[in-house]
Formats: structure tokens, sequence, C-alpha cells
């Protein structure tokens, strides 16, 4: 075994009942498609060429030295309805690593097989998914965005059965923990206090150090959330399935199944072909974070030590969260239009240029770019629209220091497009990887123009344009 992996499991240490230990299934044919060399040197890994060591390793074929592999438990509520049992149900925690960056990162098989918690599913992912998954992932840590990262994909060689048999894969996603909401809400769900207590120790120990209770904790992960979302809307990022077991207390982006970026402006644009109601709508998003807070905050209650004032306090927190989440809103939308402080009458700049916007189905990323480079006018099939907005948006930042710099780092020329993201996962799946390759070539500068690539920043034309994303 050449490659190496330099792990330190602490999560494998707590008692049992946060997780089976348990092996990944094997495959028949494993081929890498992609192994990220910038994040696994940040990681400490050594791999010296072998590909072949690399897609047994990275599909679960062979367990790495070191590996204690085991599929973690944890609950959720699914679309506003509890789930008291949920788990990893095709993934696996080989275990931790301590990048060189000193923070601490779980790597995580998905695809990997079935586990005590596949229920009706067979553990198992197909091509498509984990393509999606390992382009929009990395996209938006380039575009700056807190996140799970990609190491790597890997060809199973197997069929899954889906609408029909689709090429197997194995993902390799690496997080700051895989601690979700729901990780806290299964034991709170049981009465189980002492497993609550360590998981609370735990979690404390890894994240946030500083936390002194846990309304403490609460309010740091608020804080996180409300950040981390309002950066979502300012990229146009709809993550689709914003279940309390897919909302981690890192404060990371993770579960990239029915996720998409805005094309055309229209704030109520839903993609996830399994969210029917809207609830994990673009503008929701503001509104779900703070209920999925509310579950946070109730499985924290019990770990008070008056759980009665604590409701008051907790309940005050949560209230207070959407204005959090308005202030880095207007903050991120400000710093679009190239204002670092934002006045009260900004909001009335940004809400005109989103509501005109939204009348001209203009391109969300290509609108904001082009105030950049002059071209967001022809965004507009009404250029009045856009001509009676501009005048006062030049007043304003003309009073502005570098209003140009500020633009140019806040208004990414290059987002992973969906109907790109749709073509490229079918050329893979015809055997073709070059247009994923690309794709996350383009996409690991997001804010740099790059000429070569201009069909990558192209919105959709009308029969390009892809109207749901499934999760598979
Ligand atoms: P998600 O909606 O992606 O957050 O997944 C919800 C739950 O379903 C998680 O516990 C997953 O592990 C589980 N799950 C999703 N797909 C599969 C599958 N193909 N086999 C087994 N479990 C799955
Ligand atoms: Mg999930
Ligand atoms: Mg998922």
């Amino acid at each position: 075994m050449t490659v190496s992996i330099p792990f330190d499991n602490s999560f494998a240490a707590l008692p049992e009942g946060f997780y089976t230990r348990l092996d990944p299934t094997p495959v028949a044919r494993p081929s890498l498609v992609a192994f990220n060399r910038p994040l696994a040197d940040l990681l400490g890994i050594d791999a010296p060429g072998d590909e072949d060591e690399l897609a047994r390793i990275f599909s679960g074929s062979e367990v790495p030295n070191g590996a204690a592999p085991l599929a973690q438990l944890y609950a959720g509520h699914q679309f506003g309805q509890f789930n008291p049992q949920l788990g990893d149900g095709r993934a696996h925690l080989l275990g931790e690593v301590v990048g060189t960056d000193g923070i601490r990162r779980d790597i995580q098989l998905k695809g990997s097989g079935p586990t005590p918690y596949s229920r009706m599913g067979d553990g198992r992912a197909w091509l498509g998914p984990v393509l999606r998954e390992y382009v929009v992932s990395e996209a938006m840590h380039a575009l700056g965005v807190p996140t799970t990262r990609a190491l790597a994909a890997v060809r199973t060689g197997e069929d899954v059965f889906r609408e029909g048999p689709m090429p197997g894969a194995v993902l390799t996603r690496v997080a700051q923990s895989h601690i979700r909401v729901g990780t806290f809400q299964i034991y709170a769900a049981r009465r189980d206090l002492e497993a609550l207590k360590a998981l609370y120790d735990y979690t404390v120990e890894r994240h946030y150090p500083e936390a002194t209770d846990p309304g403490d904790l609460l309010q740091r992960v608020i804080d996180r959330q409300a950040a981390l979302v309002a950066q979502w809307m300012s990229l146009g990022f709809i993550h689709g399935v914003m279940n309390t077991d897919n909302t981690l207390l890192s404060g990371e982006t993770i579960d990239y199944g029915p996720c998409a970026f805005l094309d055309a402006y229209h704030p109520d644009t839903v993609f996830s072909s399994i969210d029917r109601f809207g609830r994990y709508g673009y503008t929701s998003q503001t509104d779900v974070i703070v209920w999925n807070m509310a579950q946070l905050a109730t499985a924290l209650l019990p770990l008070t030590p008056d759980p009665e004032a604590a409701v008051e306090t907790f309940t005050a927190q949560v209230h207070a969260m959407p204005d959090l989440i308005r202030a880095e809103w207007e903050r991120r939308f400000a710093a679009k239009l190239g204002i670092s402080n934002p006045r009260p009458q900004d909001k009335t700049l940004v809400s005109d240029l989103l509501t005109r916007m939204q009348a001209n189905q203009a391109d969300f990323t290509n609108t904001f770019r082009g105030l950049l480079t002059g071209t967001a006018r022809d965004e507009f099939t009404d250029r009045d629209a856009f001509d009676a907005w501009e005048p006062r948006w030049r007043q304003r930042i003309a009073e502005e220091p570098e209003p140009e710099a500020l633009m140019a780092r806040s208004n990414p020329c290059f987002i992973p497009r969906n109907h790109r993201i749709e073509q490229m996962i079918e050329a893979a799946v015809a055997g073709d990887d070059a247009p994923f390759h690309r794709l996350n070539a383009v996409l690991a500068r997001p804010y740099e123009d790059q000429p070569d690539a201009e069909d990558l920043s192209r919105a959709p034309l009308p029969d390009e344009r892809i109207a749901a994303t499934f999760c598979g």
C-alpha cells in the first residue's frame, strides 16, 4: 500500500449507540474519475501516482490503514415530518484527519454500500448525483461558501437501478464534521440525556471550544447558519432539501442532491422534483433555516439546568434570527452593487433592481456581473427598466472607495449552471469525462473572466432549461 492517510479518529471513540461499525462493500471494477490533489494535500494525504489503489480505497473496496469505518446515526425532520431514525444509509465515515491548516475533517464515502440504516435503499449512488455533488460542492468552495468538499469520485463498474440501470459511483466527501441538527434530535427524542450530553461536549470541543453553555452554542450555530443562508441567497443558490438532517452544526453546506442555481431571477423558484409545495424554494430558505434552528433549540433544551426558563431565552434567540439573516443579506447584496457600508436607503436600490430583474427574467448571475462590465442592461427585455434604475446606482457608488473591486469579488462570472451539469452527466454516462474536468477547472476560478469559457457563463437557451432536479 502506498497511499497513506494520517487518520486521527475521535467520533469512533464516542460510545456505541452513536454509530454502527462496519466496512464498506467492495465493488466490482473500481476506476478513478477524479482525485482532488489540492484537497488531498490540505488533508495531509500522501498519494503517489497509483490510480488503481486510489480507486480501490475511494470506492470502499480496500480499507486504508488507520480507518475505522462506521455509519452514523441521526434523526431528522424531512419536509417538516419528524423521522425518529435515519442515519447513514449509504455512507461510511472512514475517519478523520487534521489538515495542514490544523482543522479536523471527516473523510466519508457516499454510495459505499448498505448499512443498518438503509431502510428500503440499496446503499448505492449513481454517477450523475456523484459528479453533480463533486462539481457543485467544489464550485461552492471556490465561490467562498462554507461547504463540504469532494476528494474523489470513482466508478464502481456496477449498475445501480433507478429509473433504469445507471452506472454506479462512490463520492468521497470531506466535512468539518457530519454532526447534524438531526444528530441532536435523535437523542433528545429518545430522552437519552447521557448521549445528548456526550454529543454536546463533543460538538463544543470540536467546533465551538469557546461556547459556554447550550444557549451559547445555539447562538453560535444560529450566527453561522444565518450568514450561510444569506450567502447562498447572494449567489442565487437553492439548496432544495433543507431537512434538519441536512443542516450541519459546523455551518457548512451539505447534501447536494436536488440543489440548483437560479438562472433567470424569480424569487419563487423551486427546482427539486420532490419539493411539491415549494417548502425549499429560493426565498423560503430564509424561513426554513429559522425553523431548523428552532428544532435545534428544542433538542438542546434538556441540557439546560432549568428547561422552562431556557424555553424563553431560546425562543428569543430563534426569533431574533430573521434580523440576523436580513442584515447579512443586505450586506451581501449591497456588496454586489459595490456598496461596502450599506445605509438604510440602499435596501430600496437593491429591491428595486431585483423587482425589475424579475419582471424581465434577467439572468441573476450575469446581471450582477454585468454591472461591472457594462452588460447588465442587455439582460433586460425592457431596457428602459434598467435605464431608469441605473443613474441612482451610479450616483450612490460614486461615494464608494472601491466599488469595482468589491463587485468583482461579490459577483461571479461562473456558477455551476444546471443545464451544463446535466450535459456533463450525460457525457460521463456515455464515457466522456472531459466536460466534467472542464467544468471543475473553470469553476475553480469563478470570479475571473475566462474568455475561452464563455459558453459556461451563458444563460441557458429556452430549449436548454432544466425545470427540475432529482436526488438520485
Ligand atoms: P437525503 O434526503 O439525501 O438527506 O437522505 C435521507 C436519508 O436517506 C439518509 O439517511 C440517507 O442515508 C438515506 N438514503 C438516501 N438514498 C439512499 C440509498 N440509495 N440507500 C440507502 N439509504 C439512502
Ligand atoms: Mg442528506
Ligand atoms: Mg441527499
